[in-house]
């Protein structure tokens, strides 16, 4: 096998990036993103009582939109919120937010909160939940150059990942504090970014981002304790695709650091190449051969429309249903 060279979409950096486009929807009206504003008492930002997610366009269509609306109502309805609109209507408020900003590679955020309970209130039940979403240029969660590269990360021997039994991971949430401390650690240690273990001395992931090893025997990624990564599943597919074997199971440290390879997985990029942790070289120290035809076979899959949804078409199909 001849290796691939790693096709980086050098156009999805902050530089090329328009962010004047970027446009959110919040209380019932569409606001450039940089005036939406959210109330103070909001327990979303108070508690971090809240649930949200993350889909990308891609040249005007969604990638895996459903898939993210299931992982969105899972979330909702393991936290008890109520986003206020059918499935149906979400689409095609969502749809309308991307078509309204003009971007055709957007990152659009949706979220659900706990919202304002009335005063003196401390039952969550009594709160009205509010919806929110914005829609912003997709840039990759890394820059260019830095895909070339690799990311050096560090895995954390101090700050473990919450409990499950404490936040559950899959329902997709904002409880930051263990990824956020970690991360200040790292960067301070001069690390790109960290990895967290589970309590069982697991690898479980980063802040995110799922965490992928490429042995002899395929892809190993974390089965529990760890959000159910699309750009994962995605990844997983496109090797199943390419005779590449992978599975999810207990992905120990000391596998990930012999790993031939390993890369991180997030809809803000597919996958990233990790090139080094703690200090030492995956494989070669260099984006490897498996990572490379998993990325540009997934960049070249859109291309050609693989799980995209394009935005004018649920907009005609809502026009048509009068919603
Ligand atoms: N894990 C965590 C904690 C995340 O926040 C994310 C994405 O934001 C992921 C994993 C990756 O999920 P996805 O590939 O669906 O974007």
């Amino acid at each position: 096998m001849i290796d691939e060279i790693l096709e980086v979409p050098d156009h999805l950096s902050v530089a090329r990036a328009d962010f004047s486009r970027a446009l959110a929807w919040i209380d019932g009206g569409f606001v450039p993103l940089a005036e939406a504003r959210i109330p103070v008492r909001d327990l979303g930002l108070m508690y971090a009582d809240m649930t949200y997610d993350v889909v990308h366009t891609w040249r005007g269509g969604f990638f895996r939109l459903d898939d993210h609306l299931d992982r969105f109502e899972t979330s909702c309805a393991g936290l008890r919120l109520d986003p206020g609109f059918t499935r149906a209507e979400l689409t095609t408020l969502l749809a309308t937010l991307v078509d309204r900003s003009g971007l055709a590679d957007a990152l659009v955020y949706f979220a659900c909160t706990r919202g304002t309970a009335p005063p003196g209130s401390r039952d969550p039940r009594l709160a009205s939940n509010r919806f929110f979403a914005y829609a912003q240029p997709l840039v990759l969660r890394g820059q260019p150059e830095e895909m070339r590269r690799g990311l050096h990360a560090t895995i954390s021997t101090t700050i473990r990942r919450i409990p499950e039994t404490s936040v559950n991971p899959v329902w997709k949430n904002t409880h930051w504090g263990d990824f956020t401390r970690a991360l200040l650690l790292a960067k301070d240690d001069g690390f790109d970014t960290v990895i967290l273990l589970d309590h069982g001395g697991g690898v479980a992931e980063g802040p995110g981002f799922n965490v992928v090893a490429v042995t002899r025997e395929g892809l190993l990624a974390a089965d529990s304790g760890v959000l159910e990564g699309i750009s994962c599943r995605t990844m997983m597919e496109i090797a199943g695709e390419l005779g590449i074997p992978g599975r999810y199971g207990r992905l120990a440290p000391d596998v990930l650091r012999a790993a031939d390879e390993a890369f991180i997985t997030s809809t803000s990029c597919g996958l990233f190449p990790v090139t080094r942790v703690d200090g030492v070289p995956i494989g070669p120290g260099r984006p490897g051969p498996v990572a490379t035809r998993l990325l540009n076979t997934y960049y070249r899959r859109k291309n050609d429309g693989w799980n995209i949804t394009p935005v004018a078409r649920l907009l005609a199909s809502a026009a048509g249903r009068g919603t």
